[in-house]
């Protein structure tokens, strides 16, 4: 779009995340969602490298034939399995869908940061891959050939139909609903529940003292993705006050409907990949976890709690609650951000 010679300048008041009056997007001033500009400078403080951390003892472990079971061999390739492909499709849905119809310049600053932190999460599991010597062919294509992987990636990229279409506009309510639909599917199922059960698993090897070098990438990257959940919701937050009259109960009740189906998919790839439970996890743990996270999903953009269900693993607070508890960690000691900004 060509740009207009004139002195008017932008007036804050007319800033939207979508739909902005006159946006012009190239001016980050004046700024009105500072949120973003806080998740931006977040994100910046924790900047991190997949290269930066140590992966001999897990070379060690994964090469003797003493540490792990077979199971556990099974169950560390299935969940980078998962995760190999999972940040790729985030991204795309940030550079492909999200930013072109963003209308706020300090919104797209961050994700144009988060991409960044995608393509981060990426090179770790190649990273992981890599030092321990897997089949990288196998374990990237697993969610083309794991049907429960298989079916969460469907399930996400079918939110992708339409916002992709180059013809897409927001605008209307029918299209600015399927946009905000798109951010609650991405946000609070993709970057919210669908990494949790993975996270779950990965953080009981590193309890175990077993493969800690790979359970510290994931802890960073655990410690990004619920950044990029804290942002989605302040995202949808926004939204809901700038257009309210998108936030129908109809819409609620189909990303409750929406959220009630993911946990049931993400259930199927836990109880499915470790039919036998992995490293004391448990069906009736995951269950309960996975139950648990999806709670607090629903309450963090105000809408009613389904399960009630209390939190399994504390100790999974804890891994991201870093702050709280620097010695959980074997491998070495991180400048963590304060644990408020942790926080669901
Ligand atoms: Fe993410």
């Amino acid at each position: 779009m060509p740009i207009e010679f004139t002195t008017k300048r932008t007036n804050v008041n007319d800033r939207r995340i979508i739909n902005g009056k006159d946006a012009d997007v190239v001016q980050l001033h004046p700024m009105k969602h500072t949120f973003a500009w806080d998740a931006y400078n977040m994100g910046n403080t924790n900047h991190w490298l997949p290269t930066e951390i140590g992966m001999q003892k897990d070379v060690e472990q994964w090469r003797s034939n003493s540490v792990l079971t077979e199971d556990e061999r099974h169950a560390f390739q299935v969940v980078l399995g998962f995760f190999t492909t999972a940040d790729s499709l985030a991204a795309n849905n940030i550079v492909l869908a999200t930013y072109r119809h963003i209308t706020s310049p300090e919104v797209r600053m961050y994700l144009l940061r988060q991409a960044y932190e995608e393509a981060i999460h990426t090179h770790a599991y190649q990273y992981i891959v890599e030092s321990l010597g897997l089949d990288g062919g196998s374990i990237f294509n697993m969610y083309r050939e794991i049907e429960s992987i298989y079916n969460k990636a469907s399930f996400i990229l079918s939110f992708n139909e339409g916002i992709f279409d180059p013809n897409f506009k927001t605008g209307d309510f029918e299209s600015d609903q399927k946009f905000l639909e798109n951010l609650c599917v991405f946000s609070l199922i993709m970057e919210g529940i669908f990494f949790y059960s993975a996270f779950a698993v990965i953080f009981g090897f590193q309890r175990q003292g077993k493969m800690v070098g790979s359970a510290e990438q994931i802890q960073y990257i655990m410690r990004d993705e619920s950044n990029h959940l804290n942002f989605g919701a302040d995202l949808i937050e926004t939204i809901k006050e700038e257009q309210p009259e998108l936030w129908t109960p109809e819409f609620q009740d189909r990303i409750t409907n929406l959220i009630k189906e993911a946990v049931d998919l993400e259930y199927t790839f836990a109880t499915t990949c470790f039919p036998r439970g992995i490293m004391g996890i448990s069906q009736d743990g995951f269950r309960q976890y996975i139950e648990y996270i999806a709670d607090r999903r629903l309450q963090r953009v105000g809408l009613p709690i389904v399960y009630g269900t209390e939190n399994p693993f504390p100790w999974m607070s804890e891994a991201v609650d870093i702050a709280k508890e620097k010695n959980f960690f074997e491998t070495r000691v991180i400048e963590y951000q304060t644990g408020g900004a942790l926080e669901w």
